[in-house]
């Protein structure tokens, strides 16, 4: 019998199985695809490519305005796939963490087939393979939610662009949340018309609100239709050119068409076929494995990790959940997850990012001061020629700390990186705005809207009215 079994070689998988050798533990990583899971194989690292290759049109089409004549930028999609399976292959060749993996002795059986529970101890693989083990860490991830609407089965996910062998003529994209918004601006970019549809009053919902509006002001300049508070989805319907959506809103009907439907309305957990119940291992109401700050389920040995445990379904904290559960699982319980500052990005045009609290969920518990800087103001936005977008940075008055940082624009997630340092290491928004950042950059725009909120602090008027303010009965 091994010591330690883990389900799945995405980042949190991955990590479990590197820090359970690392403690001596004889372990084993099964999956059932690829080695590097949906981060490395149909995520960030695929869907960046693509991120990338609508950057370079975009910066080709400005080369004009420096006075360089080139000719219109024309994309060949299945070349563009190409790079992007080249890409993929190579991040996954140059891995550190394979050679790793294979140094500390783990055995991995990659392409696996699906994994599923036998007993507490046992799991077995399509494939054949069936493993025992003292502890078993369930990092198998997170999948598209699919809705039970007629026509479901018409619609696509972000995963079909690897097969599309062209840029469709247009593509309706339904959810606004990053993986939407991210599908929208890419193809946008590509050449497709897109319509992004969102349930909600707003895209990005968990975005501070001038950032959502911001974006989607930015996306309809540039060609994308974007209909808030569309309604409700009645049915997919098959058209001649591609798929009507059908939707209602207050009684009346409506709908659109398109010749892709693009379906990014949230993520669900990855348990299908796992065969949970025959080792007592219970879900939450979403349906993702419920574990306790130590990231055991409710089976003894049964610990779990990533994006299965649906929190902040994102690389950094995959790894993160991936070291805590393999240490607990090696050691007991010892290590529990610490609360961290969690920055947050798309690779949109124009990007966006945030770190900590919205201005809205930072004025419910503090007395704030916010300090903003329109990306038209600032230098190097203007040497780039990328003055859409805006810093905004939100500081406890009273402890003139960062609580948070929204970010709108060029080198949104870079900059916003930036805010997070200094929010972890706790300093004050003056001791940020006294580092000399250098200049003309964008993390300058950081030191800038620190100096902002400083000066606000420290104005005396301002902080009179803040007195007279605080002592109102
Ligand atoms: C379009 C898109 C863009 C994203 N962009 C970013 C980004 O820019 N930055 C960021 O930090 N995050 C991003 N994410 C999120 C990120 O990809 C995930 O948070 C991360 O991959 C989670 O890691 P994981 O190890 O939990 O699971 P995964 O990476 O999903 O890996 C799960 C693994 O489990 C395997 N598996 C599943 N079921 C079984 C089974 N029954 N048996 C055996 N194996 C199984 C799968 O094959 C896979 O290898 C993005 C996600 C999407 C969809």
């Amino acid at each position: 019998m091994l010591d330690v079994v883990v389900i799945g070689a995405g980042p949190a998988g991955v990590l479990s199985a590197l820090r359970a050798a690392d403690l001596g533990a004889r372990t084993a990583l099964v999956t059932r695809d690829d080695f590097g899971g949906m981060a490395a194989n149909d995520g960030p690292v695929p869907v960046r490519t693509l991120a990338h290759a609508a950057r370079l049109i975009r910066e080709a089409r400005q080369l004009g305005q420096y006075g360089i004549t080139v000719s219109e930028p024309a994309l060949d999609y299945s070349r563009l796939l190409v790079r992007v399976r080249e890409v993929v292959d190579d991040v996954r060749a140059r891995s550190a963490l394979r050679g790793q993996i294979d140094s500390a002795g783990v055995t991995v059986y990659e392409r696996a087939g699906t994994a599923r529970f036998v007993d507490l101890h046992t799991i077995e693989t399509e494939g054949g393979l069936r493993l025992e083990a003292e502890k078993i860490i369930i990092c198998t991830g997170g999948a598209s939610r699919r809705l039970s609407i007629p026509g479901f089965e018409l619609t696509h996910t972000h995963s079909d662009a690897w097969s599309l062998t062209s840029v469709p003529p247009s593509m309706m994209v339904i959810g606004g949340g990053a993986t939407g918004v991210q599908v929208a601006s890419i193809f946008n970019a590509f050449g497709s018309r897109v319509q992004l549809f969102q349930t909600g009053p707003r895209i990005l919902p968990t975005e501070d609100e001038d950032v959502s509006a911001a974006v989607a002001a930015t996306f309809r300049e540039s060609g994308i239709v974007v209909r808030e508070n569309f309604g409700a989805i009645e049915s997919f319907e098959k058209t001649p050119g591609g798929v009507r959506m059908v939707f209602s809103k207050d009684g009346s009907r409506d709908s659109a068409e398109a010749a892709l439907a693009v379906v990014a309305v949230g993520w669900v957990a990855n348990t299908a076929g796992l065969g949970l119940a025959q080792a007592g291992v219970e879900t939450d109401d979403r349906g993702f494995v419920q574990v306790d700050p130590y990231l055991r389920t409710s089976a003894p040995n049964i610990f779990a990790a990533g994006d299965i445990t649906g929190r902040l379904l994102l690389v950094p904290q995959a790894i993160q959940d991936g070291y805590v559960a393999a240490t607990n699982a090696v050691c007991g319980a010892t290590v529990t997850l610490a609360e961290q500052v969690s920055p947050i990005g798309s690779f949109t045009d124009p990007e966006y990012a945030q770190v900590g609290l919205t201005e809205t969920k930072a004025r419910q518990a503090h007395d704030v001061v916010t300090a903003v800087v329109r990306f038209d103001s600032t230098t190097r936005t203007i040497i780039d020629g990328r003055t859409i977008g805006f810093c905004k940075l939100i500081v406890d008055r009273a402890t003139r700390k960062i609580l948070g940082c929204h970010v709108v624009g060029e080198r949104a997630v870079d900059l916003t990186q930036v805010a997070a340092i200094a929010m972890a290491a706790g300093m004050r928004v003056d001791d940020l705005a006294r580092v000399p950042l250098s200049f003309p950059t964008y993390a300058g725009i950081l030191g800038r809207v620190a100096a902002n909120a400083s000066h606000q602090l420290n104005r005396k008027g301002g902080w009179e009215a803040h007195q007279v303010e605080s002592i109102r009965p």
